[in-house]
């Protein structure tokens, strides 16, 4: 979906004011000498901002409104070297809460809830984000913070909590213990608000009927406001996300281009009316795609499809670009599989090798299974793997993260 003559007319406003501001984005146009777009061929051609960028101008480099307008910061982790700052205006905050807001009313919930929020307060954007839009919905906030299960489901009974706000793992954590202790009578959860860590169907699927709520993701970063930039609705086809506040391309992570709707690459931000600290172009380096055509509720807003990793997981082989994601996608399509797989990438006589390990319960003819996975993955992706039919129980199990992807190229 190219940028409309309105967003093009925002992202001006906020070209104007970095140039202004003179930070690292307002040095590099006036470098190139820009000024401002006229059209969607001018603004693919401007160059893209980088966290290094941001971490660079640590500590209030990034700052674009006057300091008097500067309400708050936020910070996001850096598991290496500096942190990145991110300074908000009062309309900052105020359209992030109405962002978030949105995602409440997409995923059905309403004033009448009690939502009780469990992701972490502080320079992170995540609690906060979720109780400024339940209080701007009008509905109660239980402003819990991490940890603590026991407290949680107390409050979770005695407050009558319907909605959970929680990290993947941490919901799960809360499905279990309920069950553990055959307190779900006196559970009143109706939906899980999820952070879009990337998480499998089948946890999702075993939170879902453990708790008997329906999940929503939510998206967000805290370069780009923090959670609630998009969340799925009921359809659960992707998520919508709200593009009079940012816009999204997606794009090939090797070489910048940028790809048609539906294909899978880097997702690229640029923020359409933030003040505090606007970014233009922004890389994320989160995978998705944004899926084409208009989804059942009717919302006009445009749908990324689940976060399918990183661009750091992606993977050449005989020149083209494959994620780890796009091979699940094809293996999901034969019921016959289980749920386990290894790929292995290897360079042997000059050549990059493939190979897929998939595990099946004896009553399949491997060697048709295999031909029949090889020419999926040829037709869909553009080259023949080496597949290697196995029986259930063969591949490496763990508790943790399964490593499902190794590269002996560089071992
Ligand atoms: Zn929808």
């Amino acid at each position: 979906m190219r940028i409309s003559d309105e967003q093009l007319a925002l992202v001006n406003g906020r070209i104007k004011a970095l140039i202004e501001a003179d930070g690292f984005y307002g040095k590099k146009l006036k470098e190139k000498g820009i000024s401002g777009v006229s059209s969607a061929e001018e603004f693919e051609a401007l160059p893209f901002s980088e966290k290094s960028d941001l971490r660079d101008a640590y500590p209030l480099g990034l700052m674009t409104a006057p300091e008097e307008d500067i309400v708050r910061i936020h910070s996001s982790s850096g598991t290496t070297g500096l942190p990145v700052i991110i300074p908000y205006t009062a309309k900052d905050v105020d359209d992030w809460a109405t962002m978030f807001t949105r995602c409440y009313e997409t995923a059905g919930i309403t004033n009448k809830d009690r939502i009780q929020i469990t992701p972490g307060y502080g320079l992170w954007t995540a609690g906060i984000g979720f109780q400024a839009g339940a209080e701007k919905l009008g509905a109660m906030a239980i402003p819990m913070g991490p940890g603590n299960t026991e407290k949680q489901l107390q409050m979770m009974q005695d407050l009558g909590s319907t909605v959970i706000c929680a990290t993947s793992s941490y919901a799960l954590l809360l499905a279990e213990e309920i069950q553990k202790r055959g307190i779900k009578d006196k559970i009143k959860l109706k939906k899980g608000v999820i952070g879009s860590e990337r998480w499998g169907e089948k946890m999702r699927k075993r939170i879902s009927e453990e708790l008997g709520i329906e999940l929503y993701d939510i998206y967000g970063l805290t370069e780009i406001y923090g959670p609630g930039i998009g969340v799925n609705c009921k359809y659960n086809s992707g998520m919508h996300y709200w593009d009079d506040f940012i816009y999204i391309e997606i794009i090939d992570p090797n070489t910048g281009k940028i790809l048609p709707d539906g294909e899978i690459g880097e997702i690229v931000i640029t923020t359409l009316v933030k003040e505090g600290a606007p970014l233009i172009r922004y890389r994320t380096h989160d995978l998705s795609r944004i899926i084409p055509g208009t989804c059942e509720c009717g919302r006009s807003y445009p749908r990324l499809d689940v976060i399918m990793g990183r661009t750091d997981d992606m993977m050449k082989i005989k020149g083209v670009n494959v994620f780890p994601a796009q091979i699940e996608e094809i293996l999901r399509e034969f019921p016959a599989l289980s749920s386990e797989y290894q790929i292995r990438i290897s360079h042997v006589d000059g050549k990059d090798t493939m190979r897929i390990y998939v595990e099946t319960t004896g009553d399949v003819d491997f060697i048709k299974l295999a031909d029949e996975i090889a020419g999926a993955v040829k037709s869909k992706i553009g080259f023949t793997p080496i597949v290697k039919v196995v029986e259930v129980g063969v591949l490496p199990r763990s508790e943790k993260k399964t490593k499902r992807v190794i590269d002996e190229r560089y071992e």
